[in-house]
C-alpha cells in the first residue's frame, strides 16, 4: 500500500506536468473510485475546465488544488497507481479514471482492486470529510514530542497499531511503521502509554530518518510490484530496509533473527534483540 513516501515521490513527479494545466476531458468507467463523492456526477462537473493552481499532500491523500477553490482528492488504497501519458496511448488494464488536460496528455489513475477512490472537494466539504481528523502529516508537519507524548498517554493499544492510526499521525502505513520503531529500538508491542518522553523523541527522530530516506529512494517497491513511479520505475527502499519483509534474516544491529508477528491483524517484523 502506498504510504507517505510513495505518495510524496509520485507527487514531486506530477507536479510539474500538472500545475497550469486546464482539464478538457474526464471519463470514470468505474463507479466504485467516486464512492467519496456525495453526487457522483459532481466529479466530472467539477474537474470540466478548471485550472490546476498547485499540488499537495497530507499523509497519504494527494492534494491537486484547482481554480474556484477546489480540492481534488487522490487516494491511492492498495493498488492505485498514477501515470500522465499522450492521451491516444493505449492505458493500462484497470485504469478507471482518465482526465485529459489542455496540452494533449492525460492523467490516469489505475487501480486494479479499486480500494483507492478520488473525489472532488469545496472547501466545506474539505473540512468536514473523514480525513479531515486525520493528523498531522508525519513528515511535513510532525508533533512535537509533547503533543505526541499526550497524544499516546493512557492508550494502551501497541505503539505498532498507534502508528498505523492516521488520526494520530498521517501518513505511516506497514512498512514504515516497522522501520520507524525498529530505528527508535522500541518493541512494536508496547502500548502507547508506556513510552517514556525520552523514547517519544527518539521514535520521532527516527521516524523522520525514515521516511526522509523512503522519499529520496523514491518510495518502496515490493515483489509484487503494486507500487510503481508514474514514469513506470520501481521505488529503491526495498534494499534499505532494516527489518520490513525480513523474517528470519540477522537483524543488522545486534545478530538475532528478525521475527514476524501479527499485530491487530498487520505483519509486524521485528528483532527481540534490540528493541525494547
Ligand atoms: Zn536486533
Amino acid at each position: 500500500m502506498p504510504e507517505l513516501p510513495e505518495v510524496e515521490t509520485i507527487r514531486r513527479l506530477i507536479h510539474p506536468v500538472l500545475v497550469d494545466r486546464s482539464i478538457t476531458t474526464v471519463s470514470v468507467t468505474r463507479d466504485r473510485m467516486l464512492r467519496r463523492q456525495e453526487q457522483p456526477t459532481d466529479f466530472a462537473a467539477r474537474l470540466q475546465g478548471r485550472r490546476i493552481i498547485d499540488t499537495s499532500r497530507h499523509g497519504k491523500r494527494l492534494l491537486i488544488l484547482l481554480d474556484d477553490d477546489l480540492t481534488w482528492v487522490v487516494h491511492l488504497g492498495m493498488s492505485g497507481r498514477l501515470s500522465i501519458a499522450p492521451r491516444e496511448s493505449e492505458a493500462p488494464p484497470h485504469t478507471h479514471v482518465r482526465v485529459g488536460l489542455d496540452d494533449g496528455a492525460e492523467f490516469r489513475f489505475t487501480d486494479p482492486r479499486t480500494f483507492g477512490y478520488t473525489v472532488v472537494l469545496t472547501p466545506e466539504e474539505l473540512g468536514e470529510a473523514p480525513s479531515a481528523t486525520h493528523g498531522p502529516d508525519a513528515w511535513a508537519d510532525p508533533p512535537s514530542a509533547d503533543e505526541l507524548h499526550r497524544r499516546l498517554e493512557g492508550r494502551s493499544a501497541p505503539i505498532k497499531a498507534l502508528l498505523l492510526d492516521q488520526t494520530i499521525i498521517a501518513g505511516v502505513g506497514n512498512i514504515y511503521a516497522d522501520e520507524t520503531l525498529f530505528a527508535a529500538g522500541i518493541d512494536p508491542h508496547r502500548p502507547g502509554g508506556s513510552l517514556t518522553f525520552e523514547e517519544i523523541e527518539r521514535l520521532l527522530e527516527a521516524l523522520h530518518q525514515v521516511l526522509e530516506a523512503g522519499i529520496a529512494a523514491g518510495g518502496t517497491t515490493l515483489g509484487d510490484s503494486a507500487y510503481l513511479l508514474p514514469d513506470g520505475r520501481s521505488g529503491e527502499f526495498i534494499s534499505k530496509l532494516a527489518v520490513y519483509g525480513r523474517e528470519d534474516e540477522t537483524c543488522p544491529r545486534c545478530g538475532d533473527s528478525i521475527v514476524r508477528d501479527v499485530i491487530r491483524n498487520r505483519s509486524t517484523f521485528w528483532s527481540a534483540g534490540c528493541q525494547r
